[in-house]
């Protein structure tokens, strides 16, 4: 029962192959927050354990291969430690300068809200000028 409650939680277009599925409950900080029994749980770690019916280590991580901090669709997750995820967005998200659109931008956008990262970071994997994703970020271009 639990789990359907879950569920109705979660924006699920039937049929889509490829879309987010977004956590449309309580969010805190960016995160996505499922209340059982007085308890409060990560909402993308619940999806992750109901649906591959295991258990993360507690130096696991779950990252996003769609870098949608929101989403609970388990096939767009991944399971790894932090290096395994950073590695994974270097491989992901290098991009020449003159390709970066729109959704660039908001990739972009993404990862500096899932935090741990800085616009000097971002600068580098993207071959910008630090000021250039400050100005991505606070929606100054690309908006
Ligand atoms: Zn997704």
């Amino acid at each position: 029962m639990t789990e359907r409650r879950f569920w109705k939680k979660v924006e699920i277009e039937v049929g889509n192959p490829t879309s987010c599925w977004e956590w449309i409950g309580l969010v805190r900080n960016g995160y996505g927050i499922f209340i059982e029994h007085e308890k409060e749980y990560d909402a993308i770690r619940y999806a992750y354990n109901k649906n591959k019916k295991c258990y993360l280590k507690p130096d696991e991580i779950i990252y996003h291969t769609c870098f949608n901090e929101l989403c609970c669709r388990p096939n767009h997750m991944r399971i790894g430690t932090e290096v395994e995820r950073e590695a994974y967005v270097l491989e992901k998200v290098s991009v020449p300068r003159d390709h970066l659109d729109l959704d660039h931008a908001n990739e972009i956008r993404r990862l500096y809200y899932i935090g741990n990262t800085t616009y000097e970071k971002l600068g580098k994997i993207y071959g910008l000028h630090y000021k250039t994703i400050s100005d991505i970020i606070r929606e100054k271009s690309w908006i």
